[in-house]
């Protein structure tokens, strides 16, 4: 029986056993995938090989331990700088970055982007930012701080204060504010100049409407939250597990039954 794992800390709110071992079960096949909390992020390759896995997703805080600890790096995730997905294949560990292309997918309704803006400078805003770029869709990073903009060398970049309100057809907050919280992204000032004037809006967060997405409900853009990025993302390293051999549709039913009823 071939071995899965989630691995992260903490882990134990992770849904990716749920939608993996779904789509494990409705495709037929003799798996298994488990979730696995680590504290020191440099063991993560000695683990995955201590738990005999054949594939692995990694999650905060050791995308980027997995990303400089494995044997092959594809492209994607070298220039994102993180990697979410690990794949066994002839006795190296390979590196992937699903969730780049995962939110391309997600946002594959909103049609005619040219231009976005990227609320937050962490690790899923590089990821966003790379995939908008190389899709030839312009970018520009607003962060609370000036402290991580060394990452973002291709795009324009301001913090709260040398921002200046211009056009943009989508606002994509990737910042953790709301989640726990009521807080919003940005100072509310900021914040409703760019609204005003866009046509859509995407959270990372998932599984509840943030400020920022009551916010852009209010002036009436098209909005999603982070659910089918989570989705996406998953079924494209159930694929890479599996060297494309399933119908990624197929896997996407599958697992979207599950997190309709989770989230
Ligand atoms: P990081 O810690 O790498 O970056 C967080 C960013 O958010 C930083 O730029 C930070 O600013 C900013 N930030 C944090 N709190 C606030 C706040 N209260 N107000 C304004 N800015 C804030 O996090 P990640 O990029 O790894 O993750 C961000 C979010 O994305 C998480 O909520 C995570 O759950 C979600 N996520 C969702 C996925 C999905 O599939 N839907 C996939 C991956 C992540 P500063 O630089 O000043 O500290």
């Amino acid at each position: 029986m071939k071995l899965f794992a989630v691995i992260g800390n903490p882990i134990t709110h992770s849904i990716s056993p749920i939608l993996h071992n779904k789509a494990m079960l409705d495709l037929g096949l003799e798996c298994s995938y488990s979730r696995f909390e680590l504290s020191n992020g440099s063991d993560i390759i000695s683990k995955f090989k201590a738990l005999s896995l054949s594939g692995a997703n990694v999650t905060v805080p050791y995308k980027e331990f997995a990303l400089n600890l494995s044997d092959k790096v594809c492209d994607t995730a070298k220039a994102i700088g993180s990697a979410n997905t690990l794949v066994l294949k002839n006795q190296k560990i390979y590196a992937y970055n699903t969730d780049a292309d995962g939110f391309l997918k997600s946002i594959k309704d909103f049609k005619g982007i040219k231009k976005a803006l990227v609320i937050g400078a962490g690790g899923t805003a590089k990821a966003i930012s790379y995939i908008l770029n190389k899709n030839d869709i312009e970018v520009c990073i607003l962060n609370r701080s000036k402290h991580r903009f060394s990452d973002f060398i291709n795009f324009r970049c301001y913090d709260w204060t040398d921002f200046k309100s211009e056009q943009f057809d989508i606002v994509v907050n990737t910042t953790s504010a709301g989640l726990k919280d009521d807080s919003l992204c940005t100072p509310i000032e900021l914040l409703e100049q760019v609204l005003c004037d866009s046509q859509f809006a995407f959270d990372v967060i998932y599984g509840k409407k943030t400020p920022f997405l009551k916010l852009a409900d209010k002036y009436n853009l098209t909005y999603k939250d982070g659910k089918d990025m989570l989705l996406f993302q998953a079924v494209l390293a159930f694929n890479l597990f599996f060297d494309n051999a399933f119908d990624e549709e197929k896997i996407e039913k599958s697992m979207r039954e599950v997190l309709n009823l989770k989230l």
